[in-house]
């Protein structure tokens, strides 16, 4: 058969370009990673051609024995490295994990808390373009505006006032540690399930760097790709809950919401959770945290006069949202000229944002990729100063085209001396 090159070279010239594209710029958005070449290759692998409804050793199709290892080596996996006594690998997303909480344990009509989305949640929290703010009832809550951290006496009024049948822990855009023990107390006063949507910090988690929601909360989700450093994908999470409950997880995802499970993802899972169970993981995920706060640093010691500010102050984990109101330079503008100096970025509201969500006033910066090529402090302390140094040009009249042909060609330097594909991963 002819390769991909010979067979489809348009697409093909994409593809190059992609791998081109993300080896020679710097990528700090929050959710993206690198995975590695073996992640990879098991998702190329001919596990796409099977259908497999159902679970291991219970399919609707025959020859099932094969992916039935793939499956139950990811289900084995992911229960040690998360200290936890039931997992569903199929979700072919964080979404559709999500989807599948909703349709195991509430009704449409039902009322359910999920975390503000213009302070942090996610799409699937409530959003009301999205089926969970269509079907649900959803009542918000949120940061104290003095200190930016979670009001939790607000929440715990909200809750007890509007009375949810499930709670939502879990965000997109939090930089700080979330008390999953007080969230669970609102919940049982309330008679409330308590999920936890740890997407963004699984990795974290899974390397005890950010403390695991699984003791408090009925029942987790998360994505696979994002701290966790494995293929796009989901997977359902619960520790100590009764059989029944874990079997309506079951059967929200197939035949619930689901037909048949992406065998070659799956098998990726299971690649990327024998990874994180790795001792190198740890240090990984700590270097991902001290990455994070030695961007934060930069930008609280430059914005000291108020140009910049650190929603919450700061960081304890991969992330953090970078508040430009105080320079007047739009999240918008920032997210492209960064760009333009090969830095990626995504702008992000920020508490109280007074730009639309299209536009708003800041950026959120992580450091999970960045961290997987093998930056340190040092080199993400000067991407910090990069970053401000194209701001300042922006906000004060400075020579843009200047800073950022400079920071350009800066940013080619250092990812030249930092492949993420070609040299064994530091
Ligand atoms: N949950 C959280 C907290 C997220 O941040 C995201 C993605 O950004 C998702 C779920 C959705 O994951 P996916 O994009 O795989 O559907």
């Amino acid at each position: 058969a002819p390769s991909l090159s010979a067979y489809d070279p348009e697409l093909a010239t994409a593809i190059e370009a992609e791998r081109v594209r993300q080896e020679a710029h710097i990528e700090l958005i929050a959710s993206e990673n690198y995975c590695s070449p073996a992640v990879m290759q098991a998702q190329g692998s001919p596990l796409t051609n099977k259908y497999a409804e159902g679970y291991p050793g219970k399919r609707y199709y025959g020859g099932c024995e094969h992916v039935d290892v793939a499956e139950q080596l990811a289900i084995d996996r992911v229960k040690q490295l998360f200290d936890c006594d039931y997992a569903n690998v199929q979700p072919h997303s964080g979404a559709q994990a999500n989807a599948a909480v909703f349709l195991a344990l509430v009704s449409p009509g039902d009322t359910v808390m999920g975390m503000n989305l213009a302070q942090g949640g996610h799409l699937t929290h409530g959003n009301p373009a999205n089926f969970s703010g269509k079907q649900y009832k959803i009542v918000p809550y949120g940061l104290n505006p003095e200190t930016g951290l979670i009001d939790y006496d607000e929440m715990e009024r909200i809750a007890v006032e509007t009375r949810p049948k499930m709670i939502i822990g879990g965000f997109s855009a939090y930089s700080r540690i979330k008390d999953w023990a007080r969230m669970r107390r609102i919940a049982d006063k309330i008679g409330a399930w308590f999920w936890v949507d740890m997407a963004h910090v699984a990795g974290l988690v899974a390397a005890g760097e950010y403390p695991s929601p699984l003791p408090h909360a009925h029942v987790v989700t998360s994505t696979t790709h994002k701290t966790l450093r494995g293929p796009r994908g989901g997977i359902i999470l619960t520790k100590g809950q009764p059989e029944d409950f874990n079997k309506k997880l079951q059967s929200a995802v197939f035949p619930g919401i689901q037909g048949g499970p992406l065998m070659h993802v799956i098998a990726a899972k299971a690649v990327a959770f024998k990874e994180a169970l790795d001792p190198g993981f740890k240090g990984y995920q700590k270097q991902v945290v001290a990455n994070a706060r030695a961007m934060a640093e930069v930008f609280l010691e430059r914005g000291r006069d108020g140009r910049y500010g650190v929603v919450s102050g700061g960081t304890d984990n991969h992330m953090f949202l970078l508040d430009l109101r105080g320079c007047g330079i739009t999240g918008k503008d920032a997210e492209a000229a960064l760009g333009r100096a090969h830095i990626t970025v995504n702008k992000n509201a920020v508490p109280n944002d007074p730009k639309s969500p299209f536009v708003t006033s800041g950026l959120r910066l992580g450091s999970p990729a960045a961290t997987t090529r093998g930056f340190r402090q040092a080199e993400m302390a000067q991407i910090a100063h990069w970053i401000a140094d194209i701001v300042d040009a922006m906000s004060t009249g400075g020579d843009v085209e200047a800073t950022l042909a400079r920071v350009r060609g800066e940013v080619e330097r250092l990812c030249a001396r930092y492949p993420v594909y070609q040299a064994a991963r530091r």
